[in-house]
């Protein structure tokens, strides 16, 4: 069995920009702009999404428009968690998954 590592990085400076935008710059020089809402609406926990198929059972539209981060924390040197204004926290974001995530121009049209 090989144990590949799809790492594309890891952050070089996490910062919060007020409480609607977390902005994360890569290793790779790479800024990805999150907004919390954002964030929460593509949360990772088992109670966002389906365990089996991975589909999200978490409705976006469900969010606050005006949802806020309130802490971000890191997790392990693999990855970050935030605690939302909604009292939602138990997502870990792995860095992989926030990069995939990445809201961006240059990413979306890929
Ligand atoms: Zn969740
Ligand atoms: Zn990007």
């Amino acid at each position: 069995m090989t144990n590949v590592q799809h790492t594309r990085g890891t952050p070089a400076i996490i910062k919060k920009q007020g409480n609607k935008t977390l902005l994360i710059t890569w290793e790779d020089g790479h800024v990805s702009p999150y907004s919390f809402r954002y964030l929460r609406q593509n949360c990772p926990c088992a109670g966002c999404i389906d365990e089996w198929t991975s589909a999200k059972t978490l409705n976006p539209g469900s969010i606050p428009l005006d949802l806020e981060g309130l802490k971000v924390e890191p997790v392990g040197g693999y990855g970050l968690s935030f605690s939302f204004s909604d009292q939602h926290a138990t997502g870990i974001y792995h860095f992989d998954y926030l990069r995939e995530i990445c809201p961006c121009e240059l990413c979306r049209k890929r």
